[in-house]
């Protein structure tokens, strides 16, 4: 059992830093001397790109991998090394690298000709199973390029139908290039580059600060409230089920729109996670996976006002791009869409949740031990409540990570891994009681009164996250820890995102998790004394 920083006086926790950064640079120095080619190519890249880079989240230190082809759930490097693709394309990847359903349907799609400048029979068919998929929210959709196109067309529709300016969204979202409201994360100094709309920023998961920022707002000047049902880049943090019903509730009562960015969480369940939650947003948006792997965004919703956009009508609104309907994206979409079906849909969610259990019943064995080591068996009982004796171990334990998530008890992105739950009956943020809305979370709620004053403390690295979508956290006073796994996990041939983030995709089972679970042990083995 190792201990961790929040034991630690100041100097001992800057000495782990120092180990920390120390074990980095070691890491780094091996990387780059089993990495020559594309270190190569990353500086031939420097002379045509700025940082030999066109897309800032490849970026990683001290260069990042080229990779020369992918295969199934591999891909392999100039440099020839094979790994195994926890990433998956930030979410796009679903399919794998090579699916032969897609490869066939856009061979076919190619054996007619591309660049028709005309309507083809592929968008039909993809408009009509994207409608079918996502009822009853997709009434009526319209194609893009991509994710950021999607919201951005999602939100001017919203300005267009209600005639006002300004768009709710939180800290912490991401829907796209243009519309990004990451707070500045530690690991990243990268700025955003924003449309200049009249944005208003709220606090996600936490309804009261949300509602006071929307009371202050002048009459009739909300025209939407845009949002992710689980923050995908800034973490795989759900949202809470309250929080999504209280902005439904808010939208309709005020003439607003409610648009959900589902371009990640549509995968979550088949009908994407805002049908699994009951909740029907005015608008939604989809991309990355729709599109078959190919470069796509979708955005649709409630036919009156999608409607605004039928070109027969005169004073309709304009939706242009060149590649809209291209058809390479639409034979794949078509393919794709069949291949995600609901069984295989729910087969990769459930390997996710199991990834997640098993890394967090890693991390709690190393740094707390077996003796409050919560079994799956004990996960269930923590579904009527909060906490359990385990009668077994006879220790009072923490709901594990997995647990929190099932349950809504949720963290915002400022604080992705809160410690505990509200006591039953103290009130709530929203100025509800345990009794009324038993999933509702806050983040500043006091400890339950039966605990004892230091309750196993959350682990240095923890995993959010729902399904197939899932991230590993660790303390921000650690900054070299997110890097040190990244390169931890590359010298055991598994890619994930630098920050930790990770998709799983279909060519995955049982096999890639474990071997994802062992590099995890050995890295809180190897590492656990500077965590
Ligand atoms: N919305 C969300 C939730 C996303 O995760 C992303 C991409 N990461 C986008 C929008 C933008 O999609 P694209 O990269 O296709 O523009």
């Amino acid at each position: 059992m190792s201990s961790t920083k929040e034991h630690c006086s100041e100097s001992e926790h800057l000495k782990m830093n120092q180990n920390a950064k120390d074990a980095l640079a070691k890491l780094h120095s091996t990387y780059t001397h089993l990495n020559p080619s594309s270190l190569q190519a990353h500086q031939s890249a420097r002379q045509h790109q700025p940082g030999g880079n066109t897309r800032t989240v490849l970026h990683a230190n001290p260069f990042p991998i080229t990779f020369a082809s992918g295969n199934g759930c591999t891909l392999t490097s100039l440099d020839g090394h094979t790994y195994t693709d926890f990433l998956g394309e930030y979410t796009a990847g679903i399919y794998g690298h090579n699916n032969a359903t897609i490869r066939a349907a856009i061979d076919e799609s190619l054996t007619r000709g591309w660049s028709l400048g005309g309507n083809n029979r592929y968008e039909k068919e993809l408009a009509k199973l994207v409608c079918e998929r996502f009822t009853p929210t997709m009434e009526l959709v319209r194609f893009t390029n991509s994710g950021t196109e999607a919201n951005m067309m999602a939100v001017a529709t919203a300005i267009a139908w209600t005639g006002r300016k300004k768009i709710l969204v939180f800290e912490g979202g991401y829907h796209g290039a243009t519309l990004s409201f990451r707070n500045p994360p530690r690991e990243s100094a990268t700025k955003s580059v924003n449309l200049p709309h009249e944005w208003v920023v709220g606090t996600y998961n936490d309804i009261e600060r949300t509602d006071e920022i929307l009371a202050a707002l002048p009459p009739k000047s909300l025209a939407a409230i845009l949002v992710e049902p689980m923050l995908g880049n800034a973490g795989a943090i759900p949202g809470s089920l309250p929080f999504l019903q209280f902005l439904r509730t808010y939208a309709s009562s005020h003439d607003a729109l409610l648009i959900f960015d589902e371009v990640m969480t549509s995968r979550l369940s088949y009908r994407g996670l805002g049908h699994k939650l009951g909740i029907q947003p005015d608008l939604m948006t989809l991309g990355k996976w729709v599109g078959g792997g190919m470069s796509f965004g979708a955005f649709g919703g409630r036919r009156d006002i999608m409607e605004m956009y039928d070109p027969s009508k005169s004073g309709s609104l304009a939706h242009a791009g060149t590649f809209n309907n291209n058809v390479i994206s639409m034979a794949a979409g078509c393919a794709g869409c069949k291949v995600l079906d609901e069984e295989t849909t729910n087969r990769l969610n459930d390997l996710g949740e199991r990834l997640k259990e098993m890394v967090t019943d890693v991390v709690e064995k190393h740094f707390y031990g077996n003796e409050c080591h919560p079994s799956a068996a004990d996960e269930g009982s923590l579904k009527g409540n909060v906490y359990s004796i385990n009668p077994r171990e006879n220790c009072l334990k923490m709901p594990t990570r997995s647990a929190i998530i099932t349950q809504n008890l949720l963290p915002s992105p400022s604080n992705p891994t809160p410690n505990l739950p509200p006591a039953p009956n103290q009130p709530h943020t929203n100025g509800t009681t345990n009794n009324t809305t038993p999933h509702t979370h806050t983040l500043s709620s006091p400890q339950h009164p039966h605990l004892p004053p230091s309750p196993p403390s959350k682990p240095p690295l923890s995993i959010s996250g729902l399904g197939s979508i899932l991230a590993l956290h660790f303390p921000p006073s650690s900054p070299y820890l997110p890097s040190l796994f990244y390169h931890h996990m590359l010298s055991r041939n598994i890619y994930l995102a630098e920050r930790g983030f990770m998709a799983l995709n279909i060519e995955m089972g049982m096999q890639e998790v474990e071997m994802f679970v062992q590099a995890t042990r050995e890295f809180v083995q190897r590492y656990g004394e500077v965590m």
